[in-house]
């Protein structure tokens, strides 16, 4: 192909998907990124003599394109994937339930966990089997479904309080962060089908045994940069022009870059605000996406106390917990890592107020922690982790083509199919890049073309 320029603004997971599908494709891609380092909600840092990420990250098998994506970059042995699923529910004083999968066909590979899973009463796990064959007979075409609210659905099937904000909510929480019962019907329907009825391996859990950074930010930056791309930190735009016959441009830090496409993989309320106006997207329905927070708590303890890798925890506030020891360098000891999602309850408490919350939690859940010293406790937010993927969000979720010749937008929060996810993020990218190629009449890459 000629050698058309495309700028592709911002790093996270969508953009750097956008730029390598450019500039594989024979692009001259520029990627302008405000933040000092690439990776966007994917992050990490030290603290002292750790290294940490702004908050847990995990997979699932049926994450094809972020698997995919990893791979591209070469770093697929820097994550560990379960084979076969594998995870354990504790609740204090309960001990622990297991979530595995047994070598039977989809839906039956989970039926001997749920049957034992003895945090429910028999009855409601009997329940929970066959409420979760209805939600495999739902149509996630039905716009209807994006008008319930999971919480009411589950009511409605007879599902008690205690199965939805037990269960439910182990599986929907983490997955769409927002409580089970407040969730839209639709995303939380595409979460268990894709995730847990269409594959029996779909829902086996992956997470990266080394920092964030080490896994997408730094090898996208070296493949980006093999490729040829133009790639930059601390360029923030702030003004994106385009339409009647004019060339895209963008405008960072007062000088003004031309090409022949621009990709917005930049979040939704700064979509809103850089989109040009003859866009025909609805900037306020974007706005209305609104935004859900992620914590993170960080828990230096003298010894160790979490015996498996990860754990959920029900009727407690931890919600999953993970040990980061090995990744984050720790020599001595053991840090668990506790994400919290939907964690709106918890934003106004300073760190004394969670310590004083959260530490009797992990005594009540883990007898190792009651002898433990913690030798290090502090939290990490995320106050716009993804959006708030409640019932009336599908509509306002665009596709990459916002009607303006030469710009697309990609981000985890457009018209996916998916949650907000890394594997959103990715499949946008994509969807971008194929859109983008299309419109300068390159022919996409088969990686690009296979995401369709
Ligand atoms: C704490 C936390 C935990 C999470 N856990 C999980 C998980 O377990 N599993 C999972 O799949 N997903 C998880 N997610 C969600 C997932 O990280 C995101 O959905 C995904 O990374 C979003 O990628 P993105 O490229 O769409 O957007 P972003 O990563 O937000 O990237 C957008 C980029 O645009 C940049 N930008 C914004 N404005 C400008 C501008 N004017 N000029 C230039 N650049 C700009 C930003 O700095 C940012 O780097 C989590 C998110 C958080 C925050």
């Amino acid at each position: 192909m000629s050698r058309s320029h495309v700028i592709v603004v911002g790093g996270g997971l969508a953009g750097l998907t956008a730029a390598l599908d450019c500039a594989e494709a024979g692009a001259r891609v520029t990627l302008l990124e405000a933040r000092p380092r690439l990776g966007g909600a994917t992050w990490s840092t030290r603290r002292g003599d750790l290294e940490i990420d702004n908050g847990q990250h995990v997979f699932l098998r049926c994450c094809t394109e972020y698997r995919a994506f990893l791979e591209r970059l070469g770093v697929s042995d820097r994550v560990h994937l379960q084979s076969p699923l594998a995870v354990p529910v504790a609740a204090p004083g309960r001990g622990i339930a297991w979530i595995r999968r047994a070598a039977l066909p989809t839906p039956a590979h989970l039926a001997p966990s749920l049957l034992r899973f003895h945090h429910l009463p028999f009855a409601e796990r009997l329940r929970a089997g066959r409420t979760a064959r209805r939600i495999g007979g739902l149509d996630l075409a039905d716009p209807v479904l994006d008008r319930v609210r999971f919480g009411d659905w589950l009511a409605a099937q007879g599902e008690s309080p205690a199965a939805i904000d037990g269960f439910w909510d182990l599986l929907v929480r983490p997955t769409l962060n927002l409580p089970a019962r407040d969730a839209s019907l639709a995303l939380a329907t595409k979460v268990i089908q894709t995730g847990f009825l269409e594959r029996s391996d779909a829902a086996d859990v992956g997470w990266a045994t080394v920092p964030l950074r080490a896994l997408h930010a730094e090898p996208a930056a070296r493949a980006l940069r093999a490729l040829g791309a133009d790639v930059r930190v601390r360029a923030p735009i702030d003004a994106l022009v385009a339409g009647n016959g004019l060339r895209p441009a963008v405008r960072v830090r007062g000088e003004t870059l031309e090409a022949d496409a621009v990709i917005l993989a930049v979040p939704h309320d700064d979509t809103a605000a850089l989109l040009p106006t003859a866009a025909a997207v609805d900037r306020e329905g974007l706005r209305a996406l609104g935004r859900a927070p992620i914590m993170n708590l960080h828990v230096v303890f003298d010894r160790p106390v979490l015996p498996q890798r990860l754990l959920a925890a029900i009727d407690s506030p931890l919600q999953w917990l993970f040990d980061r020891t090995q990744s984050s360098g720790l020599v001595g000891g053991q840090y668990v890592a506790v994400s919290l999602s939907a964690a709106d309850e918890y934003l106004a408490l300073s760190q004394a107020a969670l310590r004083e919350r959260f530490l009797p939690a992990f005594e009540a859940l883990l007898p190792a922690a009651r002898a433990a010293q913690v030798l290090r406790f502090f939290v990490t937010v995320e106050r716009a982790a993804t959006f708030r993927q409640a019932p009336g969000t599908r509509a306002l979720r665009p596709g990459p083509d916002v009607g303006v010749p030469g710009i697309c937008v990609a981000g985890a929060w457009t018209d996916t199919g998916w949650p907000a996810t890394m594997e959103g993020a990715v499949r946008s990218g994509h969807a971008a890049a194929r859109h983008t190629l299309q419109g300068l009449g390159c022919a996409p890459l088969s990686r690009t073309a296979a995401a369709a």
